[in-house]
């Protein structure tokens, strides 16, 4: 299993599949039986996505998944800080190190 990747807006694991049309479609790491997108893996260990027809349901090897933009949620923007206050935290770790 290669490791999972992370959404870069919200930090969630997905995992990357290509879809029917050869697109990148990121989906949720975490199968959901609400899903609405099927991922399967090929012989090649690439992961494949597409969507369950009336004609093609969901097959017994393939899991259905949520589209990652479905469910992301990022963050709230951090407030603006104060500017009278400022972390030294990182510009202690520099000067103590020079030495
Ligand atoms: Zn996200």
């Amino acid at each position: 299993m290669p490791p999972p990747s992370y959404c870069r807006a919200c930090g969630a694991p997905i995992r990357w599949t290509i879809t029917e049309k050869r697109k990148r479609l990121a989906v949720d790491l975490e199968p959901d039986p609400n899903g609405n997108t099927a991922v399967s893996r090929d012989g090649r260990g690439v992961w494949l996505s597409r969507r369950p027809t009336e004609e093609l349901p969901v097959a017994p090897f393939e899991k259905l998944h949520t589209p990652h933009v479905a469910t992301c949620q990022p963050p709230e923007p951090e407030p603006t800080r104060c500017l009278g206050l400022v972390s030294l935290g990182d510009d202690r770790r520099t000067r103590g190190g020079a030495r």
